[in-house]
């Protein structure tokens, strides 16, 4: 009997320290200390658990949560990094999950967290604003995301290069055809309107030309997209950043909803707030010049950034920029010909 209530007392007072250090470890991460471990890529600690910034790591941090804002792919940004030679806080090049972990910790927006849930304010400086990093959050969970990336294949100038024939105009669509080598294909683009005189061009050739005509066009210094002023708060690119968080924050909101982590009178809440924060977003971005897919390339070598970009968002670049209309071509089966295609400035409005 004596051994029980021994064994007893022994495990109620363990119960009680497991207890005691849970409540610590609350309380310590409610006022945003660190719990030890490894230091966080982006911070060195120091000894009384108080953080600073790495200055090189974090502003690696922010260019990537910018670069995912962007539209870029993890990918893209994991290349880049292994190349450039920085490596994880453990010394490791980086992979998919390492840097999506990092990207999606609450302290890089100054929030503290306990198994899973923010618990309030760090007391550690914060590398990106709140809306960049619940934006960086919601486009890494949205699923589209990881359709884009695999099983789903969009083609750069399907639906934005036009058809070329007399009276026609249609937007051309992408297609696979066969060969001469039998069982290989190769990708053109055709009007969906069939027939003698509409077009049809090899896919690689025609993206080629193109994107060789805008790469051009853009590393010209005249060109350059202007870059952000000394007002980094209000500069276009900080404003399309802040609309694309805010509008992801939005999704987020309406997804919970679906789900019925929020009720309809939450969700309307948190719609008005995010929605008039849009407005002036919006409201900003319109005052200011190119509030545009071309901010992306400000200041920055235009061929490293367009490699970097989703498929999706050199789409919008293309559409932004130019207009390309494929001419008829007399014979079937000839070599591309650059002058049969019409790649002309989309006019100002
Ligand atoms: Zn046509």
């Amino acid at each position: 009997m004596t051994a029980r209530i021994r064994g007893a007392v022994s495990r109620q007072e363990s119960e009680h320290k497991s207890e005691r250090i849970r409540r610590a470890q609350l309380q310590a991460a409610q006022a945003g200390k660190w719990l030890g471990g490894a230091p966080p890529f982006g911070w060195r600690v120091q000894a009384d658990g108080s953080a600073t910034l790495n200055r090189a790591e974090a502003r690696e941090v922010r260019k990537a949560s910018e670069a995912i804002l962007a539209g870029a792919s993890l990918g893209s940004i994991v290349a880049d990094l292994n190349r450039r030679g920085v490596t994880t806080s453990t010394g490791r090049p980086w992979n998919y999950t390492s840097l999506r972990q990092v990207l999606e910790r609450p302290r890089n927006a100054g929030l503290s967290m306990l198994r899973g849930e923010v618990v309030g304010k760090s007391t550690w400086p914060a590398i990106v604003s709140e809306s960049t990093w619940r934006g960086v959050c919601a486009v890494l969970r949205d699923p589209s995301r990881k359709r884009s990336t695999s099983n789903r294949v969009r083609h750069l100038l399907a639906g934005i290069a036009t058809c070329g024939a007399e009276g026609c105009g249609l937007p051309l669509k992408s297609a696979s055809v066969t060969t001469s080598r039998p069982g290989t294909y190769r990708t053109v683009y055709r009007c969906p309107a069939t027939g003698p005189g509409h077009v049809a061009r090899d896919a690689d050739a025609l993206e080629a030309h193109v994107v060789g005509v805008l790469l051009g066009v853009l590393s010209k210094p005249e060109n350059a997209p202007a870059l952000a002023g000394e007002d980094a708060a209000t500069s276009p690119e900080a404003l399309r950043l802040e609309a694309v968080a805010l509008r992801a924050q939005m999704g987020e909101a309406a997804d919970m909803y679906a789900e019925t982590k929020i009720t309809g009178a939450q969700l309307a809440k948190i719609n008005a707030r995010l929605q008039e924060r849009l407005d002036d977003a919006e409201a900003a971005m319109a005052r200011t010049a190119r509030g545009s897919a071309l901010a992306w390339f400000a200041g920055r070598d235009p061929v490293k950034v367009w490699k970097s970009l989703s498929i999706d968002r050199k789409r919008d670049v293309v559409r932004e920029v130019m207009t390309v209309r494929v001419l008829p071509s007399g014979r079937r089966g000839k070599v591309y010909d650059p002058d049969l295609v019409r790649i002309e400035p989309r006019g100002q409005q």
